[in-house]
């Protein structure tokens, strides 16, 4: 399923998502559907829905602009279910402590991330602390952590899933590791960084050396080679929706990360997948991936487990 643009009547989806998207069980048949609030240094927020939860994944705008780009979207703070922090960066929470002012919802971070961040909150959070590697619940999605390399307190990527559909987040990464491949497979929909091109961040005379170093380093952010390599590593026939996210401003451009994406999937696969670039200051279209799986289709696993005796 890809970015619906029109629909029969000729509306562009998003504004018909945007009449009836506080109401639940909007999705149809997708399983799931996101929209990018915002992508890039300057910040970081995306909107999650699955059948029945509503999750912010990061919180890196001003709290003013996610409320204003959330209403965009018709969606009332009050109705997501929870924030979920990659880490604790500005361009990824800075938004949380404005945006909890009088409104309780669940924060969704590891113990160190917590850490990192609540000293400088004013205001009263519901922590849900989770430990990286061991999988929580919220609502109906499972949401699996795994650590990452990058030079924050405890930096996570995540894959969600509900209704039987699988995302993948992966976000401010040094390098890409076997672990990172392992648990990134069978994904519906991947949003992954692509922060760099190799030779805009190179002729770049804007940035001193030192800041260039951190960018490519270990513990800095993926190349749009590096983001290709590794879809190509964890592409299966299910991934239907790429999202490249954290777009280097002036190291980078979207036709860019895009072609060098096709370019290492080759045609086939790519015939098959959406590839898209998030914007820092428009909100992204709703993007739907998945099928919801019906109960029936569900392996009835107690009863495989009774015929064992
Ligand atoms: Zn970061
Ligand atoms: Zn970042």
């Amino acid at each position: 399923m890809g970015v619906e643009m029109s629909s029969s009547n000729g509306i562009p989806e998003s504004m018909n998502d945007r009449a009836d998207s506080t109401k639940r069980g909007k999705l149809a048949k997708a399983a799931m559907r996101f929209s990018v609030l915002g992508s890039g240094s300057g910040g970081n927020a995306t909107l999650l829905e699955c059948q029945q939860t509503r999750l912010l994944i990061d919180a890196g705008l001003s709290a003013k602009q996610i409320l204003l780009r959330l209403d965009q979207l018709n969606i009332k703070p009050e109705s997501l279910d929870g924030i979920v922090l990659t880490h604790e960066h500005g361009d990824h929470a800075r938004g949380v402590d404005v945006l909890l002012r009088n409104r309780n919802i669940p924060v969704y971070a590891n113990a160190l991330t917590k850490e990192a961040m609540s000293w400088s909150m004013k205001s009263t959070v519901s922590w849900r602390v989770f430990e990286t590697g061991q999988p929580f619940r919220v609502g109906d999605v499972e949401v699996f952590s795994f650590p990452i390399p990058h030079d924050a307190a405890d930096p996570v990527a995540f894959v969600i899933e509900g209704s039987g559909a699988r995302f993948g987040v992966l976000t401010d990464v040094g390098y890409v590791t076997q672990g990172m491949i392992q648990n990134l497979q069978n994904l519906d929909a991947f949003f992954v960084e692509a922060n760099y091109d190799e030779k805009l961040l190179e002729e770049d005379t804007k940035r001193p050396w030192a800041t260039k170093q951190r960018i490519a380093s270990k513990h800095g952010h993926l190349s749009n080679t590096q983001a290709s390599e590794l879809i190509a590593q964890v592409a299966s026939e299910r991934l239907s929706e790429i999202m490249l996210v954290h777009l280097s401003s002036d190291c980078n451009c979207p036709q860019k990360a895009i072609e060098r994406v096709r370019s290492e999937l080759g045609s086939e696969t790519c015939a098959e997948v959406n590839v898209s670039c998030a914007s820092q200051n428009e909100v992204s279209s709703w993007i739907h991936f998945g099928e919801v799986v019906q109960a029936e289709e569900v392996a009835p696993t107690i009863f495989k487990q009774g015929q064992l005796f």
